[in-house]
């Protein structure tokens, strides 16, 4: 069934798939395609079962099909949905967001994190009336044209008035203000590094204090791109964990669990800017998925989903690292144990995180080779338990395997590293 819906989709689908929807870079037996999914577990249109540790590339983070995050939305489905203008669901949101992070003052709405990230740039430059923004290199803040990754199809104007950091380097950090001088608008922060391919980094105290006080010190905003790691690593914005507060907090993924709703947040600073700008969408104020995100928020606030997250998800790093050892592996495994990243020492080719990323798909693990993975309240610890026992049995697939070559369609990096 995979197989064949591929070969219909590459007849009317351009490269059979887009975007990171594609699996072609995933090891080999990747499903494309999926029939369904419920609480932590998702199903392939062949019928096999996956604990799925991807949890939609963020959004699940109470378990698909969350019974009461999905009554509010057909409650209000049935209602009216995207009607002639908002619900009271926009003011009931915007209230339980502001409450629930400290740094924000008002909330504003749209579909997708990248409307949020490319919100966010538009008000850094209409509260300064100023250009440049600084990012850190490889973060990832959305496929508009001014931060897709990859450049097809993009201007060398539509990157323009960007300067590139090191994340969590200071210096790089300082030096990339001095050469914004005059027009700095603002410095986009990752929460934590969470880039592809490398290993994840919590950001240093020094760092988020640093881009604070630079922003303070030329009246630039501070944006915190919180649309991955939100509601992860904290119930309020994650850099409130190193004590910093930035103007504006980009926010998607999680915080409807899975229906379709974005968000900006930020502080009186910026208010008058952020109100000033023209920014809509058909679908932005559509009021089932506001409904979604009460319910979210409520179970956000009034649950321990965050410790449970963070015990699953060490429960899980300890027992990875216990079973790479008994077959002479060491792991790198890397960020909030909620979040993991798990790549193998010694594997400069990536072959030996394919090899077993395959082998775990096969006894119904989907894990992700080089992408930051989400653990989701509704796994329980004998997943958990389960999944340490497929890896051991996958680790001894990678050392019978003796000698691998580098995996071939990741050349395209290796060329470029
Ligand atoms: C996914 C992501 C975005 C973009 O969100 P979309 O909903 O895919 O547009 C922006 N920033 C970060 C950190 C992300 O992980």
């Amino acid at each position: 069934m995979d197989r064949a819906l591929r070969e219909r989709a590459q007849a009317v689908i351009p490269n059979g798939m887009y975007g990171h929807q594609s699996v072609a870079i995933l090891p080999d037996d990747y499903p494309q395609f999926f029939a369904k999914a419920e609480g932590a577990y998702l199903w392939d249109v062949d019928g096999n079962r996956y604990i799925d540790f991807m949890c939609g590339y963020g959004p699940n983070l109470f378990g698909y099909g969350h019974e009461a995050i999905n009554k509010a939305y057909v409650d209000q489905l049935q209602r009216g949905d995207a009607m002639t203008g908002p619900g009271p669901a926009i003011v009931e949101l915007a209230e339980a967001m502001t409450a629930q992070v400290s740094h924000a003052d008002w909330a504003m709405f749209c579909k997708n994190g990248t409307d949020a990230t490319t919100m966010a740039l538009m008000t850094a430059r209409n509260h300064t009336r100023r250009n440049t923004i600084i990012r850190a290199k490889g973060a990832y803040h959305g496929s508009a044209p001014w931060c897709t990754p990859n450049p097809h199809g993009t201007t060398p104007g539509d990157h323009a008035h960007q300067i590139f950091c090191e994340y969590n380097d200071v210096e790089s950090l300082e030096a990339a203000v001095r050469e914004a001088g005059a027009d700095l608008a603002g410095i986009f922060a990752s929460p934590i590094k969470h880039d592809t391919f490398v290993d994840q980094e919590l950001p240093s105290p020094e760092y988020a204090r640093r881009a604070r006080e630079l922003c303070d010190e030329h009246g630039a905003l501070l944006i915190v791109d919180d649309v991955r790691a939100g509601l992860r690593l904290a119930r309020d914005c994650s850099w409130s964990l190193v004590g910093v507060k930035p103007d504006l907090s980009t926010w998607g993924k999680s915080i409807a669990n899975g229906h379709a709703i974005s968000a900006m947040l930020g502080s009186n600073v910026c208010r008058q800017a952020a109100g000033t700008i023209f920014v809509t969408g058909s679908y932005w104020f559509a009021a089932a998925p506001m409904a979604a995100a009460v319910a979210t928020m409520g179970l956000v606030r009034d649950t321990d989903y965050l410790e449970r997250t963070v015990a699953l998800g060490e429960r899980l790093r300890r027992g990875l690292d216990e079973a790479a050892q008994r077959h002479g592996f060491s792991l790198r495994q890397t960020g909030p144990a909620q979040t993991p990243l798990i790549m193998f020492d010694d594997d400069a080719g990536y072959s030996k995180g394919y090899l077993w990323n395959n082998a775990m798909l096969k006894r119904g693990v989907y894990f992700h080779p080089w992408h930051n993975m989400f653990m989701c309240a509704a796994m329980t610890e004998a997943d958990i338990d389960n999944t340490i026992d497929r890896a051991d049995d996958a680790f001894a697939v990678v050392k019978a395997s003796g000698p691998l070559e580098p995996v071939a369609k990741l050349a395209w990096r290796r060329r470029a590293a």
